[in-house]
Parts: structure tokens; C-alpha cells; sequence
């Protein structure tokens, strides 16, 4: 099969064509000796060499979808906390157009006092996949964007690697928020108490979305996303679940861009995931 030119330049920026022929090449295998992938193994199905599936377009054109030939493992299942005071009850409540409001004149914590502006999302408000990343860094802080420069750049190839963009107010058009909406100085990691204070912000957003899947990039939203103290690594290749106003959402964990750039080799981990997030959307698409 030929190389699709533009194709081939997101792999380059993922550095991830010696993957695929890794990938493959377990695929033959698989198919070969006709051993069942080992409980947890992250994906099973025959790709090719461009890493998509034959006629694939964007995520959720790619009908019929194949459900993987593999149970996968239970992960983490988390309600997230029901609001327990005025704040979280008045928040739970507002519309698109309240929220920004609210998050842009917010003081709940003191990431307000050192923050140039908020940084509320980005997106398809009726994206079927929602993104969730960290918090603003100096440059998100700058624009009121996330992800934006260079880990923004990294993240718009993955997420056009398999078909799907911030642009737009498609099928394959994303919604991308962060766990905090102000940036904590010097890029810290945030505090438990400015994550919670924050967090009905974003449980107001996943529940006016309703996306069909969560990528939550980064350990810290994870484990705050989440609600653990577990490693990304023991994150990474399972389904969570999160319920969000009685909607059981699925989420996959993988890597934040901006520890991909510093971390090249983990590029393919993150590669794996994003295959596996999307075996996910297509059995939630299947049962939805
Ligand atoms: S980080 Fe969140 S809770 Fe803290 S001031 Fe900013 S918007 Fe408010």
C-alpha cells in the first residue's frame, strides 16, 4: 500500500514509524499461531502499515466497528463527587454561557491571584470525545487556549493520527478542557485543594458535552480525574469509568504531550493507547 504523504508526516511527528512495523509484525503473529492476546493487551486487531483501519476515515466513520476479540480488564469506576455545597450545587446547574462567565470572574482558589486569564476549553460542545489535560501552562496562560505550542502542536498530530481535530463541530471534532483552568505558577503541579475547588468546573463541562469517551493525558489529571493515587503506568490500558449526572462515562488514560516531548521513547506507549481509546469509542458507539 502506498504512503499516504500527509499521513506520513504525522507519523514522522510522532516518531512512530518503526512502531508500526513492530506492530504488525506482532499482528502476523497473532494471526499466525493463533494465540489470543494475553488478558490487558491493548489491541489485537490487523491494522495497516498506516496504522488505520482498511477504509477508515474519522473516528466515529469507521462503521462497522469491530469489537476487540478480548475481554478487557475492569479499571477504576468513579463517581465523581456529588456537590456538596452551594458553590457546587450553583455550578452544576448553569449553562454554557454561565460557566465561562463563572470560570472567567472565579477567586475560589488562590491560583486567581497569578493567572494572566482563565483558560476555560476549547472545542465541540457536542464533541463525542472530550480531551483532559492538566492545567494552563505559561503559554495557554498567555492565549487562554489549552494546549497550545508545542505540546499543543504534538497533540493535534496524535489526535489527527487517528482522524479527529479540534476544529470543527463534527463527529471527529474533540473537546479539549483541563482539570484546572488557572495556570499554578512556575508550571507546579497543582494542589489537591486548587483541583477540587476547580473540579465542579469540569464536572459541569463533561456533563453539558456528554461525550461518549474521555482521553485523560498527564498523571496529575488523571489522578485527580479519577479520584487515585495509582500510577499512570497502571492507568494506562484499562477502561475507567467516571459517572457524571448518571452517564457512566468511559475514560483512557495515556501520556500529556508535554512530557512526550520531553520523553521520546514513550511516543509509542502513547501511540498504543490512542489505538486502544479508539477500540473503546467504537464499542461505546456499538452499545450506545
Ligand atoms: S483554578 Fe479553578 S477554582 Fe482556582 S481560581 Fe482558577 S477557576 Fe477558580
Amino acid at each position: 500500500m502506498s504512503l499516504d504523504p500527509r499521513r506520513a508526516r504525522l507519523w514522522q511527528a510522532m516518531d512512530l514509524g518503526p512502531l508500526w512495523v513492530e506492530r504488525n509484525a506482532h499482528a502476523a503473529a497473532d494471526a499466525a499461531t493463533g494465540i489470543a492476546p494475553a488478558p490487558g493487551a491493548v489491541r489485537s486487531e490487523s491494522f495497516d502499515e498506516l496504522g488505520t483501519r482498511p477504509a477508515e476515515g474519522a473516528a466515529r466513520d469507521a462503521a462497522p466497528h469491530r469489537a476487540l476479540p478480548i475481554a478487557l480488564p475492569a479499571g477504576l469506576r468513579v463517581q465523581l463527587p456529588a456537590a456538596g455545597d452551594a458553590r457546587a450545587v450553583a455550578i452544576a446547574r448553569m449553562d454554557w454561557s454561565e460557566l465561562q462567565k463563572s470560570v472567567a470572574a472565579c477567586v475560589a482558589c488562590p491560583l486567581c491571584k497569578t493567572r494572566t486569564q482563565t483558560v476555560f476549553g476549547v472545542g465541540h460542545r457536542g464533541a463525542r470525545w472530550m480531551i483532559v489535560g492538566e492545567a494552563p501552562g505559561a503559554e495557554e496562560d498567555a492565549r487562554g487556549e489549552p494546549f497550545v505550542g508545542q505540546a499543543g502542536r504534538l497533540l493535534d498530530n496524535m489526535l489527527a493520527s487517528i482522524g479527529l481535530s479540534r476544529q470543527g463541530e463534527t463527529d471527529s471534532s474533540v473537546y479539549i478542557a483541563n482539570v484546572l483552568k488557572c495556570r499554578p505558577p512556575g508550571n507546579r503541579n497543582p494542589e489537591p485543594a486548587e483541583a477540587a475547588a476547580c473540579e465542579p468546573y469540569l464536572r459541569r463541562q463533561i456533563a453539558l458535552i456528554r461525550p461518549a469517551l474521555i482521553v485523560v493525558m498527564g498523571r496529575v489529571a488523571a489522578q485527580s480525574l479519577l479520584a487515585t493515587d495509582a500510577t499512570i503506568a497502571s492507568l494506562r490500558g484499562r477502561v475507567h469509568t467516571i459517572v457524571v449526572d448518571e452517564l457512566a462515562i468511559p475514560v483512557v488514560v495515556t501520556y500529556h504531550p508535554a512530557y512526550l516531548l520531553r520523553n521520546l521513547a514513550d511516543k509509542a506507549k502513547s501511540w498504543t493507547d490512542l489505538c486502544f481509546a479508539r477500540e473503546v469509542y467504537a464499542r461505546a458507539a456499538l452499545a450506545g
